[in-house]
């Protein structure tokens, strides 16, 4: 079993990139020794007032099937409402009002896409991995600075992306930027999450890393969840037992839960 039972980074068949039910999700989660899920299926955000499917009727699907799981699985696991939004940043007003008038536990504030373009679908080469790498930091300073989040999501996801291309992940050049933005997730009361889904594939490191989770305790950092990001049941609490020992290290005894998105702490 593993010492961290909560996994706060979990997407159902709701999630437009995932294509299992939430039931074989929750099912899968009592199997791997989960005590607590949060599905945070997406809400992605599009620039130049692009609108996908993501509107009042996905969310109606969305709470609807998390409220059949809680009843469902109520005694063996916890389900709890949240929501993974892409580039909130962009639309703050739009955020809040989704998130004020919906009953969310949790609320991941994430970057995915550029000019609506997923940075999973880019190329990334030599020459343009720093104009990427640029905009997507600049992108994070300005979400961590005004989103209606709880905890930042994978916050260093450019390495993900560098890895996929064989690339350096430019830590040394990015480190002011992720420096501040932990400054911003801490004064503004915030968190962040450490998210194992590069593990046993791209990268055997979370996003982020140690360095980073060393920095935010050094900063006063004291929020943190722990997400496998998993699409699929197999990933469900991946590698928690690494992530269990990186925060060790990293000088952490406790992990975050949310409840009605207020924060209490579960020791590890
Ligand atoms: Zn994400
Ligand atoms: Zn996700």
């Amino acid at each position: 079993m593993n010492a961290i039972r909560w996994d706060y980074h979990v997407h159902s068949d709701v999630s437009p990139d995932a294509k299992f039910p939430m039931e074989k999700m929750c099912e899968a989660a009592i199997a791997r020794g989960l005590e607590e899920v949060v599905f945070t299926d997406h809400y992605e955000f599009y620039y130049h007032g692009v609108q996908k499917n993501y509107n009042e009727t996905y969310l109606k699907k969305y709470f609807e099937t998390v409220r059949r799981c809680q009843k469902q699985f109520e005694g063996k696991l916890t389900v709890k409402a949240g929501m993974e939004f892409g580039q909130l940043h962009l639309y703050p007003k739009m955020t809040s009002e989704i998130v004020n008038s919906h009953p969310y536990d949790f609320v991941l504030g994430s970057f995915h896409k550029m000019e609506n373009v997923d940075l999973s679908e880019m190329i990334l080469t030599e020459h343009n991995a720093e104009w990427i790498g640029d905009a997507y930091y600049h992108h994070m300073l300005e979400l961590s600075e005004i989103g209606e989040f709880d905890c930042l999501g994978h916050l260093d996801y450019f390495k993900k992306h560098c890895a996929r291309a064989g690339l350096p992940d430019l830590y040394e050049k990015y480190r002011p930027f992720i420096r501040k933005i932990l400054e911003n997730v801490i004064k503004r009361g915030k968190g962040i999450e450490v998210n194992t889904a590069c593990m046993g594939g791209l990268l055997e490191e979370t996003m982020p890393g140690l360095e980073t989770l060393v920095l935010y305790k050094e900063l006063g950092g004291h929020i943190l969840t722990v997400g496998s990001d998993s699409h699929k049941p197999e990933r469900l609490g991946y590698r928690f037992d690494a992530v269990y020992s990186l925060l060790r290290q990293a000088g952490f005894s406790a992990v975050a839960v949310f409840a009605n998105r207020k924060a209490s702490y579960r020791r590890i």
